[in-house]
This record gives C-alpha cells, structure tokens and sequence, in this order.
C-alpha cells in the first residue's frame, strides 16, 4: 500500500488553512536569509547589531541561575513585570492602570497583536489599518476570519488621511489597528490625528488596537499613547514590547494595557496560544523599564544620530529620503535611481552591493502604493552604517 507520508502523493486538498493561504515565508526571513547567504550588510529585518544593557542581560542571566522563572510563571505575567508596565505607563503617560487586572505580558508585541484579533473580532468584522501595516497584522485579521480595510498612508508625509478614514468605516467595521510610531514610514501621529481619529472611534462605537512597540524610538514630535484621549480608555487595547526599547528583539517579552474588560478578552484567546513565556526574561524587561530618564533620552538620541547618519548616505547614494520622526526605519523611494519595483530591487540589491534592504510593497493592499519604496534599518553600529552607504554610493544614482 502507497505511504500516504511519502513525498509527492496529491493531497487531495490543499495543506495551508484558506486563511493563510499566499503568505508564505516573511520578508524580514527571505531577506535575512539572502544577507546570510551573500554576506550581506542587512539592513533589513529591524534588530539592533549591539544588544541592551548589560545590567539587564545580567538580571536575566542571574534569573536563570536564581531558578526565578524556569518554570510556568502566572498565565498574566510574573508580578514583577506587570508591576513595572504599570509604572512605566504612569511614569511616561500619566495613566493609572491596576497591575493585577489591567495588564497582561505576551509573546513579543507579535503575540499581543494576534490575541487581541483573535479575542475580540468575530467572523466578517471589518478592522481598518494604516497601510503600509506590519506584516503580522495582514495575517492575525485572516487567522481571526476578518476583513482588512486599509486606508494608505501617502509620501511623502504618510499622514493619516482623515476624510478616507472616516470613508473606510461601514457598520460591520469593529476595530481600528493602529500603530504610532508607524513602521514602516517612521511616521508619529500628532495630538490633532490622534483626536480625530479617535472621534471617530467613539462615534461609530470602534475598538482601537494600538500598537506602541516603538514608543520610545521618537526624534520629532511626541509619543502620544490613543489610550490618554477623551473617551479612548474603554475602548482601546494598547501594547507594547521590550525588543525595541531594550535592544532584545529576541527574548519576546511584550504586553497588552487597557481596562480589565478588555484585558480579560485578550488573555483568554492568549492563554490558548503561548499560555506564557520566557518566565526569568520577564525579570530583567521589568528590571529595564524600571531605568531613569536618561536611559530613554539617550536611546531616542542615538537613534537620532544613527538616522541623520543613515539618510545621509541614502541621498549621496541618489536615494529619495522620507526621514522618519520615530522608529528605526527609512523609508527610500529609488525612483530617483531609474528603478520602479522595489521587490525586484531589494532582490538585487546584496549582489550589486552587499547591502540587504526590504521592499514596502509587501506591507499594501494598493500594490501600485507602495511599488517602489524601499525600507533601510538604521539601529546599526555607526560603521555598519557608514560601510553601507559607502556600498550604496557604488550603484551609481548620482
Ligand atoms: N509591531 C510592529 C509595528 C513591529 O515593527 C514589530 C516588530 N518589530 C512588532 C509589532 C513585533 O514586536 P515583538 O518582536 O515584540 O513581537
Ligand atoms: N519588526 C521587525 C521589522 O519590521 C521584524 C520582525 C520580524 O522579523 N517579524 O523589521
């Protein structure tokens, strides 16, 4: 009898669930994987080439050895963390929040993001997001069998456009996802935006879902969390994440916000997916938030300076610059170099130049949109950065 393991029987429907159907493998891991392959400067997927603190590495490692965390901690996150979310939100914000009910520590913002879709949407909701969106979002709205609504976010500002958000909102609309810092244009929604936007929300009865894991990574304008408005508390989830702030993209350690209500909902889809996670990390992202001032004015001015560096470069390179007020991306338009199709462009890129970047168009709808807009991580050391555009001044645009 045939071995129905064996490679190469049709299946007689297809593996991947509808609702995944097409996504493949992430831009951030196909382009990785060609910086790896080529040797590459990889500019591309967002991580920092110099880990955070020490002091917080340490607090981790010690966590281990202490026998602190190893094993399950509380389904919502150690005490300690939860504890300091709350101050952070108080220290920064000004909001008051109950670490015992109000707060919930997740899988990276990543997990946060997909337990809140899945928690609080029902099949055939309509969630609006700002595109270009974070590639996960695309995905947790389809796992959740709702419907995205993009609204575009155009050069060479990428402001929200409030008569199309007010356009987009139909009675099956239930959330809007909304991420300030905005990756990737580096866009930062002003105190005016965020009211409108959330006028709307309170007239149409919306949920917002505001992602903030870039927070801290702001050069001009401010930081200002949805959550903070009139008539916003109740109805918006908030989350962040410790990779970005402390420099440790992969101890996964993030959180959701907002009143025990909706807490409550994301926890109960959370608690199915990861139940909890990284148990001693959870310490030392407690042990960070709790650093003075000066730690978060000297990551957002180095960050600054790393920008300044990196666009820089990208205009001597012939590069169109948006310069971002937050985050740590570029956004480049290489119409200015002769080239339309950023995908094929960042598929090039490494073999003419070493340099690994990450084309925008994957994160629209409105392919035409995005089409030749090109992405560059500057959270680099300052050689890195000064190699790259060294190496991007040799494809020749001016
Ligand atoms: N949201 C945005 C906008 C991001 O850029 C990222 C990742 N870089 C995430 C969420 C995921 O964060 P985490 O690594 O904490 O899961
Ligand atoms: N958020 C990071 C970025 O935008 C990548 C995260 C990931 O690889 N999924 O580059």
């Amino acid at each position: 009898m045939a071995d129905p393991m064996a490679e190469g029987m049709p299946m007689t429907r297809p593996l991947l669930n509808s609702a995944l159907a097409g996504m493949g493998t992430t831009i951030f891991a196909e382009m990785s994987a060609l910086a790896v392959e080529t040797g590459s400067i990889n500019l591309g997927q967002g991580f920092p080439d110099t880990d955070g603190p020490a002091e917080i590495a340490r607090t981790a490692a010690e966590a281990v050895l202490a026998g602190r965390g190893n094993q399950y901690p509380p389904g919502a996150g150690v005490p300690e963390l939860r504890t300091a979310v709350a101050a952070h939100q108080k220290r920064f914000y000004g909001l008051d929040l109950d670490p015992e009910t109000q707060v919930l520590v997740t899988a990276g913002a990543t997990e946060g993001i997909a337990a809140s879709m899945l928690a609080l949407l029902e099949p055939g909701d309509e969630v609006i997001a700002f595109e270009p969106y974070y590639d996960s979002y695309a995905a947790c709205i389809a796992m959740a069998g709702a419907v995205r609504v993009p609204v575009t976010l155009r050069p060479p500002g990428f402001r929200p456009d409030l008569d199309r958000l007010r356009a987009a909102i139909t009675s099956r609309t239930r959330l809007i996802l909304l991420n300030s810092p905005h990756n990737p244009t580096g866009m930062v929604a002003t105190r005016d935006e965020l009211t409108a936007i959330a006028g709307l929300a309170v007239d149409h009865d919306l949920l917002v879902v505001a992602d903030e894991v870039y927070e801290h990574l702001v050069f001009d304008g401010q930081h200002i969390p949805i959550s903070t408005l009139p008539g916003m508390r109740e109805r918006t989830v908030t989350i962040s994440s410790g990779g970005k702030t402390f420099s440790f993209t992969g101890w996964k350690i993030g959180w959701v916000t907002g009143t025990r209500d909706l807490v409550t909902a994301v926890r109960t889809a959370k608690q199915f997916l990861t139940y909890v996670n990284g148990g001693p990390f959870q310490y030392a992202i407690a042990a960070g938030l709790a650093l003075p001032d000066t730690f978060y004015a000297d990551l957002a001015a180095r960050l600054h300076r790393k920008r300044d560096l990196l666009a820089d470069g990208l205009r001597a390179a012939g590069f169109e610059v948006f310069v971002p007020q937050g985050t740590y991306f570029i956004t480049t338009d290489i119409a200015p170099l002769g080239k339309t199709d950023g995908l094929a462009f960042c598929r090039e890129l490494p073999h003419r130049c070493g340099v690994v970047a990450v084309p925008n168009v994957v994160f629209y709808d409105d392919q035409a949109a995005g089409r030749s807009h090109v992405r560059f991580a500057f959270c680099k050391r300052d050689e890195v950065l000064a190699d790259a555009a060294d190496r991007l001044a040799r494809l020749g645009g001016r």
